[in-house]
C-alpha cells in the first residue's frame, strides 16, 4: 500500500480522529497512513489581523517535506483556515498535486452553539479529507447530490452528502492512479 503522510498542525489530543480519519483513508484511496509531526513552524502561515491561518501557505509548507516517497500528504488541523477572498474554508487542496489541508475548527457542533457531538465530527473530518484528495487526484466539483466532491459553504451541505465518490468521480480516481 503506497504511504500518504498524515501531518497533524495545532491537533493534540485528537487521537480517536487520526485513527477513524487513517481508516478512511485506506478504505477510501487504499493509501497507508503514516503520522509525521510538522517539521516546519505552522505559525508561519498564521495572519495575526485574521487570527486565522492562511492555507495556501500551509499548502506550501507541506509540500516542501522532500524526505518521504509518499502518493500524497494531508495537513489536519484545528486552527481555523481562510484564503484571502474567502471568510473561512474547511480545506484547500493542490489541484492535481500532491498536498492538502483540512480543518475541523468549523466541523465542529460546538462552533455552531451546539453540544460537541465526536461521530458526527469524525464523519465530518472524513468526507472534507476525501473531498480536497479528490482534488489532488484531479476532481472538480460534481453536481451528484450525495458525492463527496460536491462543493459545501456550510456544515449543513456536508452532513447532506456521504463520504463516497459517485461513479463517475470513483471512475476518474482510478483512472488518475
Ligand atoms: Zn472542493
Ligand atoms: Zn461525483
Amino acid at each position: 500500500m503506497p504511504p500518504i503522510l498524515v501531518v497533524p498542525i495545532y491537533f493534540e489530543g485528537r487521537h480517536a480522529l487520526l485513527d477513524s480519519l487513517g481508516l478512511r483513508l485506506r478504505r477510501t484511496f487504499g493509501l497507508e497512513p503514516r503520522i509525521r509531526q510538522p517539521w516546519f513552524d505552522p505559525e508561519i502561515p498564521f495572519q495575526p489581523a485574521r487570527s486565522q491561518y492562511n492555507s495556501t501557505l500551509l499548502l506550501a509548507q507541506l509540500l516542501r517535506d522532500r524526505e518521504d516517497e509518499a502518493e500524497r500528504v494531508i495537513g489536519v488541523t484545528a486552527v481555523d483556515l481562510f484564503i484571502p477572498v474567502l471568510t473561512f474554508v474547511f480545506g484547500e487542496a493542490q489541484l492535481g498535486g500532491r498536498a492538502a489541508v483540512v480543518s475541523i475548527h468549523r466541523l465542529r457542533s460546538e462552533a455552531y452553539g451546539l453540544p460537541s457531538d465526536e461521530r458526527l465530527l469524525a464523519g465530518r473530518l472524513d468526507k472534507e479529507a476525501v473531498h480536497e484528495l479528490g482534488h489532488t487526484y484531479g476532481l472538480v466539483h460534481c453536481d451528484v447530490p450525495d458525492c463527496v466532491m460536491r462543493s459545501s459553504t456550510y456544515v449543513e451541505e456536508i452532513d447532506f452528502k456521504s463520504a463516497e465518490f459517485c461513479p463517475a468521480c470513483l471512475a476518474e480516481v482510478r483512472a488518475a492512479r
